[in-house]
């Protein structure tokens, strides 16, 4: 140990404006420091089904098996593969962006084959290019996308594809974790099979837990296994004994009890504000740092009908250094915006309007610190302009 005494760790207080974590409503904060209890405990249990009965709700689904996983996102991913794929299957991937990478992991690591269809960076999934894959591996029977990729900021029309997957015999495996609670999430009624979302997204909790929903079709597949699921931990059936036993539940790991408390209370303010009026809030916010974007002459990446509201891809001015803003408006403005991933790191920045990140304060804070930093940088825009623009928009409300 190099220091003689480590003392407690007090995080500084920023306003997170990136690709998630969000930042966190503090009714959330308050719920997680609430006291630990057994996880078997009764009042625990009825929580528990509580938070079932939310999640179906953000999810709009009636779907039994719907849960929350006990690790982040990429857990809830591979939680739907390792169940549904099995050492041969063929699955194709759309991919439009980083995740769709990690779908592939996925697939090959299950002993399955992936056939992957591309499309640009920054665009949606094509549907015509989807539907010429199934047409041409009339023996695939799963199909996975990335609903709302937040490597882009770019949203696919998930009720389409998984009708083209449905016409011919797929069916879907479908990445919400940045749409849940940003933008509509129709679970039963697009048809999703396996969908699996985040916390610290829209959702605006802490990072670390996945809901999951998995419709009869998926549940079909998953009992027909001729193998056994890879991973003992991830294993849906296993997992039902303790999130669905009927009244008698069986240990099959020790619930993370605390962030199970934030979750629900998440989901409680989800449900007090209603799903509709959560979308609306991403979209007014988005069109008001929109139109603070034009007064700066900075250009979002995403075509206008396939962009997402609560991720704002936008492109960095020529001789403007991506590192050099984002420590500035870390350090002068305690304000983290996200950079660009894979192939588009360093051209563009990421800035989230997710959850409790979406309102007015945020939106202005990041326009007037930007217009700053930018402005100290050379850049032509008068002071005032892109906040006044914003604020334009909320005056029409
Ligand atoms: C954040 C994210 C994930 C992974 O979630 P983690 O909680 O970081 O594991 C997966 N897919 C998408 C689209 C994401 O935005």
């Amino acid at each position: 140990m190099t220091n003689s005494r480590i003392e407690s760790f007090h995080p500084p207080q920023r306003t997170l404006m990136g690709p998630g974590p969000s930042d966190v409503n503090p009714r959330i904060l308050e719920a997680l420091s609430r006291p630990t209890i057994g996880h078997l405990d009764p009042e625990f249990i009825s929580m528990m089904d509580e938070v079932k009965d939310l999640l179906r709700y953000a999810f709009q689904t009636n779907n039994e098996v719907t849960m929350p996983i006990s690790a982040p996102g990429s857990a809830g991913m591979e939680t739907c593969f390792t169940n549904l794929v099995e050492p041969g299957d063929k699955v194709i991937i759309c991919r439009n962006g980083v995740f769709g990478s990690r779908m592939l992991e996925n697939v090959e690591r299950c002993g399955g084959e992936a056939i992957m269809v591309d499309d640009p960076w920054g665009r949606a999934v094509d549907l015509e290019k989807v539907e010429a894959a199934l047409k041409t591996n009339p023996d695939v029977r799963i199909l996975a996308f990335v609903h709302a990729e937040t490597s882009t900021g770019a949203i696919s029309d998930a009720q389409a594809i998984t009708k083209l997957a449905h016409d011919n015999d797929c069916i879907t495996i479908v990445d919400t974790v940045t749409s849940l609670g940003g933008v509509p999430v129709k679970v039963d009624e697009w048809e999703l099979d396996a969908v699996y979302s985040g916390t610290q997204k829209c959702l605006s909790c802490i990072p670390g837990l996945s809901p999951v929903t998995f419709n009869d079709r998926a549940m079909e597949k998953i009992k027909n296994r001729k193998t056994k699921c890879q991973s003992w931990f991830l294993d849906v059936s296993l997992m039902l004994g303790y999130w669905d036993g009927g009244g008698k539940r069986a240990y099959h790991h020790t619930a993370p009890i605390n962030p199970l408390y934030g979750l629900h209370e998440a989901l409680v303010l989800l449900h007090d504000e209603g799903l509709e009026n959560a979308w609306a809030r991403h979209r007014l916010h988005h069109n008001a740092l929109k139109a603070g974007f034009e007064a700066l002459g900075l250009e979002l990446v995403v075509p206008e009908a396939e962009r997402l509201p609560q991720l704002n891809a936008v492109s960095i001015p020529d001789g403007v250094e991506d590192a050099v803003v984002r420590k500035q408006l870390l350090d002068a403005y305690n304000l983290e915006i996200g950079a660009g991933l894979g192939e588009s790191a360093g051209k563009l920045w990421r800035i989230g309007l997710m959850g409790y990140s979406a309102k007015r304060d945020n939106v202005l804070y990041c326009l007037s610190a930007l217009e700053a930093i930018l402005g100290d940088l050379g850049s032509s825009t008068p002071r005032g302009k892109a906040v006044e623009a914003a604020s334009g928009v909320y005056k029409k409300q």
